[in-house]
């Protein structure tokens, strides 16, 4: 196990999805002086390795679509490039429309869609209701479907990605907190962590729903915050079809689908406090439970084998921010609200591009920009769960 080096040309903190693959994208193009830090004793435990493991070209903005097309792409490539598979389900993302309101938006988002090249179709009420089934919306006025969606392991994607980072030559360390950042006119200077400082001129801030906690420090307001989500997972449920689609009823924020032979379902708590509280809101699992219960009354039959509760890093459009700030070498690669996971592939390539080259160039991600908020340049986007 390498210990701490003393200088890197570039220092990545956070071992999530993030992280790892923009260590990955660097030490794969032949930068050798890459340095990954992971405060927990392992990789991926933080929003990824609690996330609902969810990948979807459904979104309705078009860097949203753009990025999901090229990471799932990169997903199913992922035993290729790096020899660990993703563990890929192409099970479906079924969205349930029961609100009129939705139904324009979904109509729009689907146009979009189809204008890029993705493949999502409209269903009516009836046909909702056939591929929900066993879950229950006499209510659905219609719905949309893409058999490409679907899901995919997170430990996995990360793990596949720190691995060949370290054969190319990065070293990636668990047990090492970032504790601050040194400053000299303006430019990154030095990291300190909990095991000592390493001078570098680039950083790289990907600690998701904890990446603000470096701006006080080098005066940068970054606009992140955390937002506890939680879901649970039951015994065995021998009823449900193995074809059992990933099932957004998105009125409500709830969702289900298949985990090994039992269900996770999530609902989002739309009034839930900014805040990094990751313990389970037992209130809020009642009312789930309830909510769930309705829409799948074979639930009834089962109990809850698993629980989870995680962190969102949310930002004020939902939508990360990319790229380099006021401050000189230092980059954030933070804030995907709730769908980061299935984007972690592309856009660590992506923050590759930007240190390799000055610019992404396989994604235009120009308005992912940090200066989009004081410019008032926001994105706003209506998919998010
Ligand atoms: C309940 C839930 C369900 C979700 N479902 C989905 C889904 O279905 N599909 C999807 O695409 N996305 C989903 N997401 C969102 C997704 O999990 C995140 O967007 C994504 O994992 C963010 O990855 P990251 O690498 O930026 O952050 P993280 O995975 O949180 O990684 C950041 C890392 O930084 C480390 N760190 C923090 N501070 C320091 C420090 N000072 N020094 C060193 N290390 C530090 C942390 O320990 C952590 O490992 C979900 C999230 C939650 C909470």
């Amino acid at each position: 196990m390498s210990g701490l080096p003393k200088t890197a040309d570039v220092v990545i903190l956070g071992g999530g999805v993030m992280g790892a693959s923009t260590a990955y994208h660097l030490a794969s193009h032949g930068h050798k002086n890459i340095l990954l830090l992971e405060r927990e004793s392992f990789f991926g435990t933080g929003a990824t390795g609690r996330c609902a493991g969810g990948i979807r070209h459904q979104f309705n903005t078009e860097v949203n679509i753009r990025l999901s097309q090229k990471s799932l792409t990169m997903i199913d490539a992922l035993e290729e490039e790096t020899g660990q598979s993703a563990l890929v389900r192409k099970c479906g993302y079924l969205f349930v429309l029961s609100d009129e309101k939705d139904v324009s938006v979904f109509q729009n988002s689907l146009k979009l869609q189809h204008s890029l090249g993705v493949k999502t179709e409209w269903l009516s009420g009836d046909e909702v209701r056939r591929l929900a089934a066993p879950c229950v919306f006499p209510d659905a006025i219609a719905g949309t479907f893409n058999a490409d969606d679907g899901l995919a392991d997170p430990n996995s994607i990360v793990m596949g990605y720190i691995n060949a980072a370290r054969r190319h030559g990065a070293v990636c360390l668990t047990d090492c907190s970032a504790t601050g950042i040194e400053l000299e006119k303006n430019k990154v200077r030095k990291v300190r962590t909990s095991l000592g400082t390493v001078e570098t001129e680039t950083v790289v801030n990907a600690c998701g729903p904890w990446s603000a906690f470096f701006g006080n420090e080098i005066g940068l307001d970054i606009p992140v915050s955390p937002l506890r989500r939680q879901w649970f997972v039951t015994e065995n449920i021998p009823e449900l079809p193995a074809e059992f689609p990933f099932v957004i009823d998105f009125s409500q924020s709830l969702y289900f689908h298949r985990e090994a032979s039992g269900l996770l379902s999530g609902m989002s708590n739309h009034n839930q406090k900014i805040g990094a509280d990751q313990s389970i809101d037992q209130e809020w699992e009642m009312r789930h439970i309830e909510a769930a219960l309705k829409r799948m009354p074979l639930l009834g039959n089962s109990g809850i084998k698993a629980r989870q509760a995680g962190l969102y890093e949310l930002t004020p459009d939902a939508h990360p921010i990319i790229g380099s700030t006021l401050v000189e070498g230092f980059y954030l690669l933070t804030g995907f609200s709730g769908h980061g996971f299935m984007q972690g592939p592309i856009c660590g390539k992506l923050m590759a591009e930007i240190l390799i080259d000055g610019k992404a160039s396989t994604v235009d991600i120009s308005m992912l920009d940090y200066k989009r908020f004081a410019e008032k340049r926001l994105i706003p986007e209506y998919n998010v769960v």
